[in-house]
């Protein structure tokens, strides 16, 4: 058997489209010239746009995890204390991060595979004055939840806290504007809603937090934003920047442009329904309390071990997803599709996921005591399609 055409379906490194890959490809002008200032310049603008931000949104070369790191240290004076809400890998991070810079913290853990309950969140601040800031997830990739960061903002708000936003897997998927639901921080990461190569890491500070960064904070010098603050109205980042790639970046929101915002995010949601009820229809169950439309988790029909479904869709179907990570390793396989997938793509996945499910013994439609849609996986994904 020949080579596989492969497709990816992994929840980052995601599909790059073909039209940011010519992008890429362009000989890349020197950073300091008026040409990859003006470049800059734009993408600037419309990164604020994507945010929904009056304020600045801040380029690092990096990948998500720079920009997590920034936020921490930009944003934290030392012996404050934070709140952390840790249900996933993601959440974890921001813990992991804090900790290592020594910034006390109290950790909401919630189960995985449900969404925090901004009651629990309002309490815990209300509780303790002595927590400025609150660390959260809005897309948590380990698990395919969606945490409501709107229901926290407006807590946040009313008691006078700050709230930090991871959106490497919402933005460009999920609405997620900035000013108008109060999110003081949000950042985000190159390769995944954004269609990119890894690499590019934004850190988003909405106009009233402009303040938030200077004084004294935890030590930083990469990632100081002050000096980021000084280069950006001259089209430049403090450090060379990664210019190849922000090239693609005004590619990518050259695309989001055109198609529109919330129409990429209506996308997304017809994608994710369809990909979950042919799921579903084949017996496959969803491990997120609230999905995702960016990763759909799920666990494999009864019978059917998950990583025996996430090689088949690799060597049969040439289509890479992931499994779990950490306590859900063996357990789920995440599928992806955020970014530039369409109809076609999640009638496949549901059709490969449907043949995996009978191929590996798992009951089907038309098995016994399957209580799935009779009209099939892809059928019931078309219905999802029409629906959503
Ligand atoms: C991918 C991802 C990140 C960043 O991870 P990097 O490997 O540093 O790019 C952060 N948060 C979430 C929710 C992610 O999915």
């Amino acid at each position: 058997m020949g080579a596989i055409k492969t497709r990816l379906f992994t929840p980052g490194p995601v599909e790059i489209p073909p039209r940011i890959l010519r992008a890429l490809s362009q000989v890349p002008p020197h950073h300091r010239t008026d040409q990859f200032r003006d470049v800059m310049r734009r993408v600037s603008g419309e990164l604020a746009w994507l945010h929904g931000t009056a304020g600045e949104v801040f380029l690092l070369a990096a990948s998500g995890t720079g920009a997590m790191e920034a936020a921490v240290v930009n944003l934290m004076a030392p012996g404050e204390r934070a709140l952390v809400v840790d249900g996933g890998k993601f959440g974890q991070r921001w813990g992991a991060i804090l900790a290592a810079f020594g910034i006390a913290r109290e950790v909401l853990a919630v189960e995985w595979g449900r969404a925090v309950d901004p009651a629990e969140v309002e309490h815990r601040l209300a509780s303790d004055p002595s927590l400025t800031t609150l660390f959260v997830t809005h897309s948590e990739t380990s698990t395919g939840v969606l945490h409501d960061v709107r229901a926290l903002a407006g807590i946040t708000k009313r008691l006078g806290r700050r709230i930090v936003v991871d959106g490497v897997t919402s933005v460009g998927v999920h609405p997620l504007p900035q000013d108008e639901w109060g999110l003081d921080v949000v950042v985000c990461g190159s390769q995944k809603g954004l269609m990119l190569p890894p690499g590019i890491a934004t850190v988003s500070l909405a106009p009233w937090a402009a303040a938030a960064i200077e004084g004294e904070r935890l030590p930083r010098f990469y990632f100081d934003l002050r000096r980021a603050r000084k280069s950006a109205p001259l089209g430049e980042t403090a450090w060379t920047a990664p210019v190849s790639l922000v090239l693609a970046l005004e590619e990518s929101l050259a695309m989001i442009r055109e198609e529109g915002l919330d129409a990429v995010h209506a996308r997304h949601a017809k994608v994710a329904h369809a990909v979950r009820a042919g799921a579903l229809a084949s017996g496959y169950a969803l491990f997120a309390q609230v999905p995702s439309h960016a990763v759909t988790a799920l666990t494999p029909p009864a019978g059917v071990e998950a990583p025996a479904v996430v090689k088949r869709l690799r060597d049969v179907h040439g289509m890479v997803v992931a499994g779990g990570q950490d306590q859900l390793k063996g357990r789920i396989l995440r599928v992806g599709h955020m970014g530039h997938y369409d109809r076609a793509d999640a009638m496949a996945v549901v059709a490969a996921l449907e043949e995996c499910a009978l191929a590996l013994g798992g009951r089907g439609p038309g098995s016994p005591g399957f209580a799935g849609a009779s009209a099939g996986a892809v059928g019931a994904a078309r219905a999802a399609w029409d629906a959503a």
